[in-house]
């Protein structure tokens, strides 16, 4: 069990250290300081408009549709009621694409606020699992000394109710993942139905509570460190520019302990005596580790802007009740910015951000003009698999055809459909000329062309579909005939 002494990471060592691995390659786990202050408390109000927000989505409905839903195995996707098929692949990709810059040009201006604010993981994290361990294990000391005790029916009763607590919300959290990828119907049914008929659905559920379980009791900020790729491009995407939780060093340093500081106030030692240089100068930062005990993440925000560093804002809270104790200005740990803090300068706009900026309206813009020219049909007209041309009396021939049309819109669409090129008969065989909001219907007919409309093997077919007399789009396919 590390104290944080153990773990303390210097300035010289920080870089090639994690605070949570021990020399042996071992774990440090992390036990941090119950958070308080203005920050922590409206991280909490925040977070519960969100988990609000998370555990209502499923059920939210625009228009007849999900809110969200992303069911990778059915190929369905609705994004803010707005049902994508595998047809409007491009427009997911391009909608990615444009999701991805925005993100980069968002955390260049304001660095991790996301993780610190917003974040699932962070928000189930600290204010979810780690309220409850503090509620039954009580503060970081607390959890020391039960873990270090031998295990009475106290710690046992303690252990096991935390846990199965975990594992409860690990199980809510899973059917709320589920409800989101298939959709509340169908979780719907998977809760209600008997469970021999959904044993891959219930065997998804049991792994995802596992795994969700096994984050939060156990994972908890390696998944930060080591598993979240947004995490790990942050030294990519911030620069001196960024906005980040940062420690003001010009403010801060020199460091010094209160009892070092006043025997050298009141001369009862030479900075020498106590290792300080003699050029030494102190500034706000008492060194009292507050700062740094209250981070989830292990570590000492006093070393630079790091990548562990969630901007969970703890550190902030810790250091201004330390700066109000010492009758200091709050903010020695503050959003700022390095060119904020040594320059004095706040420099938002500059050529990253504009560069950022550009590649993302143009992006933005091109993703307008293609959702506004998507079609509200989309009409699929294949010959039909394994068959030939049919020979007719009068030296005519016909070929069999397999028409899908999916209607984008969410009212019921009326079509019809025009054989345009070359002139020939289109007979229905029981086709559909009416498709349901956001639906598909399927049916058959043949095209009879004359051997004088031919064009050797394949002859090029256009069709117009049109719907309340509008042509609303045009298809193509061929036609088989005889190769003289
Ligand atoms: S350094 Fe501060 S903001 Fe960053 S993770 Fe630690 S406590 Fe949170
Ligand atoms: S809490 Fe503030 S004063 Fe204390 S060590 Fe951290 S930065 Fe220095």
């Amino acid at each position: 069990m590390a104290s944080i002494d153990d773990r303390r990471i210097t300035k010289d060592t920080y870089r090639d250290h994690l605070a949570t691995v021990n020399e042996k390659g071992g774990r440090n786990w992390i036990y941090p300081k119950k958070p308080s202050g203005r920050y922590y408390k409206a991280r909490n109000i925040f977070a519960l408009f969100l988990l609000a927000f998370f555990f209502a989505g499923p059920f939210i409905e625009i228009n007849g549709q999900p809110l969200l839903m992303i069911n990778i195995l059915e190929r369905e996707f609705v994004i803010f009621g707005v049902r994508f098929w595998p047809q409007d692949l491009h427009l997911l990709v391009f909608g990615m694409l444009t999701f991805i810059i925005a993100v980069v040009l968002f955390t260049a201006i304001f660095g991790r606020l996301f993780c610190g604010w917003a974040c699932p993981q962070t928000i189930f994290m600290e204010i979810v699992f780690r309220r409850i361990e503090y509620w039954i294990e009580g503060d970081a000391s607390s959890q020391i000394r039960l873990n270090k005790a031998p295990w009475t029916t106290e710690k046992i009763l303690k252990k096991a109710s935390k846990h199965a607590i975990f594992y409860g919300m690990a199980f809510l959290i899973s059917n709320l993942f589920l409800a989101y990828v298939i959709g509340k119907d169908a979780w719907f049914e998977l809760v209600t139905d008997p469970p021999s008929q959904h044993l891959g659905g219930l065997s998804a559920m049991i792994i995802f509570s596992g795994v969700f379980y096994g984050v939060f009791a156990f994972m908890r900020e390696q998944v930060c460190h080591f598993v979240c790729p947004y995490g790990r491009m942050q030294s990519v995407m911030l620069d001196n520019n960024s906005i980040n939780v940062m420690y003001d060093y010009v403010r801060g340093e020199d460091r010094a302990r209160v009892g070092d500081r006043k025997k050298v106030e009141a001369g009862k030692a030479t900075l020498a005596d106590l290792g300080f240089s003699e050029d030494t100068s102190f500034g706000d930062c008492i060194d009292c580790y507050q700062c740094v005990k209250v981070c989830p993440m292990g570590i000492d925000i006093r070393n630079g802007t790091q990548l562990e560093c969630v901007h969970c804002t703890a550190c902030i809270d810790a250091c201004d009740h330390v700066m109000d104790k010492i009758d200091k200005p709050r903010g020695l740990i503050r959003y700022s910015s390095e060119n904020a803090i040594r320059e004095k300068e706040r420099k938002i706009v500059n050529p990253r951000v504009i560069g950022y900026s550009s590649v993302l309206l143009v992006l933005m813009t091109t993703f307008v003009v293609l959702m506004s020219m998507r079609s509200d049909l989309e009409t699929t007209i294949l010959r039909e698999p394994g068959t030939l041309y049919q020979e007719l009396p009068g030296d005519r021939f016909s070929n069999i055809y397999d028409i899908k049309v999916i209607n984008k819109t969410f009212d019921e669409v009326d079509y019809e459909l025009e054989l345009v090129s070359p002139q020939g008969a289109l007979v229905s065989l029981g086709n559909v000329t009416s498709v349901e909001g956001q639906s598909i219907s399927e049916g058959r007919f043949m095209v009879q062309l004359s051997r004088e409309d031919l064009n050797g093997l394949q002859t090029e077919l256009i069709f117009q579909v049109k719907s309340n007399g509008e042509v609303v789009e045009t298809v193509r396919t061929g036609f088989l005939g005889p190769a003289n």
